[in-house]
């Protein structure tokens, strides 16, 4: 399957490539626990995000379309955001001084100058895998825009310690599986051994813009060490997904997410002691 803009995120690209936000389904990050069963419903159409399309959301998505240069398409599917003059209704106003932000930013701005959505595949680790740049720059550096609520803000776990916000979301995951992935391209198209020889792995960055009242903005450096030891953790865990999503064996419940509390079925009751759990 050849993939395109129109396809990439279509159910038939899904099920033929591995991505990096379906492994997270699967895996699930800090901040967000992975459901097997979750992932597979979603794999197969049976189950349909609720895309309460929250406002916080929406500023996010428009940010975003601007910089990928599809603003006049997602205003379009978006009449809603808009008041009858055209001008955007107050509660997403911010969206617009977050990229005025962004583009009053020399550095920001080179770092997002790169080629838009670059959609590149690999076979990495048994799986093929589909990934989307952000912004590509050939033979320098990797980009991916990132909107937040706050870019300082740390994020508290009893097991794990605190965590910045690209650790919370996952975000060193795809900054691996990135790297990886445009580096066996680079492989991929060596006619010699001595072009091989040539091909590094290309550093990988977070342009960071929040959502706060007076948006932050930062060009966030992922450190070698990170990005080696989250493309370890994906080596680890590959098998695993492919095996869930080729139905070799049955997937688990969370029993925490929406889709699980959706379809949970009650057999007997509970005590109440179960109610909190492990604590
Ligand atoms: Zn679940």
């Amino acid at each position: 399957m050849i993939l395109t803009s129109e396809n990439y995120f279509s159910q038939e690209a899904d099920k033929a490539y591995l991505s990096v936000s379906q492994y997270k389904n699967f895996i699930g990050t800090h901040g967000k626990v992975g459901c097997e069963a979750y992932a597979i419903a979603k794999l197969n159409g049976m189950w349909v995000e609720d895309m309460e399309e929250s406002d916080a959301l929406m500023v996010g998505s428009y940010v975003d379309s601007h910089f990928e240069g599809t603003l006049d398409l997602f205003k379009a599917q978006h009449p809603c955001m808009f008041k009858k003059d055209g001008s955007l209704m107050a509660k997403y106003i911010k969206a617009n001084e977050m990229i005025e932000r962004c583009e009053r930013d020399e550095l920001f701005s080179q770092f997002m100058a790169g080629e838009k959505q670059i959609i590149m595949t690999a076979n990495m680790f048994g799986a093929d895998w589909k990934i989307k740049i952000d912004s590509y720059h050939k033979g320098k550096c990797i980009v991916d825009l990132k909107t937040c609520q706050s870019i300082s803000k740390v994020f508290y776990h009893k097991d794990s310690g605190y965590m910045n916000f690209l650790s919370e979301w996952g975000y060193y995951i795809q900054g691996a599986v990135y790297q990886q992935v445009e580096y066996l391209n680079q492989l991929a198209n060596c006619k010699t051994e001595e072009e091989k020889e040539q091909c590094f792995k290309l550093p990988f960055y977070i342009a960071a813009v929040s959502k706060e009242k007076v948006p932050d903005i930062q060009v966030i450096a992922v450190e070698q060490s990170l990005l080696d030891e989250a493309l370890a953790e994906v080596e680890h865990n590959t098998q695993k997904v492919l095996q869930l999503k080729n139905n070799d064996y049955e997937p688990i419940r969370c029993e925490q997410c929406d889709y699980c509390k959706h379809t949970r079925v009650l057999t007997v009751p509970i005590w109440s002691s179960d109610l909190i759990g492990e604590v």
